[in-house]
């Protein structure tokens, strides 16, 4: 079975997510998509952050009717810091026969590494960046770390790589939708509408739960 696996806060999943998904999922022939909200992401400030139990919740509602999605709370049931490199760890060793790809978009990759282990990462699955709007479109060899790019070859041309245990990095041009849950909790902190950019059942949730209004705090 070849599982996506699209990691991030989700605070709050909108469509932009969910377009990414499906994109990379026909395009890299995936059976399945697993969507892991982080509990306590490292890279991001904790402020306006939903609990993990409504980021999920929100995730549940935006994925009923796909059935290849999945949401998957096993890093915010993990105590501690989330870290992408021990959740592979630990979806391999639960899903034996599985492949994994790991799905990110271009403002993640940029700052890959940074993350804990990131070369290691490289070993466990393949990985598909993803254009973000309005981030150009850099050739995907110049955007990896020094460290790392002994480890890769060209596979077909500088967008495709091959690392030495035979994982691949390949970057795929996805449809651009310039949203962010960033834009989107600014919306919603002014009052203002977030209808189309979200999905009609998360938008439901957010007003009936007063996530991100600022007057209300959201537990
Ligand atoms: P925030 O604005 O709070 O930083 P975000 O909108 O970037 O949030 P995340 O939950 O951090 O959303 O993103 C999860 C993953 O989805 C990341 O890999 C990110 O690059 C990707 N992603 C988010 N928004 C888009 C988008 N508009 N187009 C393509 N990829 C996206």
């Amino acid at each position: 079975m070849r599982i996506g696996i699209l990691g991030g806060t989700f605070n709050p999943v909108h469509l932009a997510h969910l377009r990414s998904a499906e994109e990379v999922r026909e395009a890299q022939q995936l059976d399945r998509v697993l969507f892991i909200p982080s509990a306590n992401p490292p890279h991001k400030s904790r402020s306006d952050l939903a609990s993990a139990a409504h980021r999920i919740a929100m995730v549940r509602r935006a994925i009923a009717g796909n059935p290849a999605f999945r949401v998957s709370s096993i890093e915010t049931e993990r105590r501690g810091r989330s870290y992408s490199v021990d959740t592979l760890r630990l979806l391999s060793r639960q899903t034996r026969r599985a492949e994994f790809t790991f799905i990110l978009g271009l403002d993640a990759f940029h700052d890959i590494g940074t993350w804990k282990e990131y070369r290691e990462l490289f070993g466990l699955c393949d990985v598909v960046v993803t254009s973000r709007p309005p981030h150009a479109n850099p050739p995907l060899n110049t955007l990896l770390p020094v460290a790392a790019q002994k480890d890769f070859c060209y596979l077909r041309n500088i967008n495709e790589l091959e690392h030495k245990t035979g994982h691949r990095i390949v970057f795929q041009e996805i449809s651009g939708l310039e949203i962010s849950a960033t834009s989107l909790r600014e919306h919603l902190a002014r009052g203002q509408s977030i209808k189309y950019l979200v999905p009609a059942s998360v938008e439901r949730y957010i007003a009936a739960h007063r996530l991100y209004s600022r007057r209300t705090k959201s537990t």
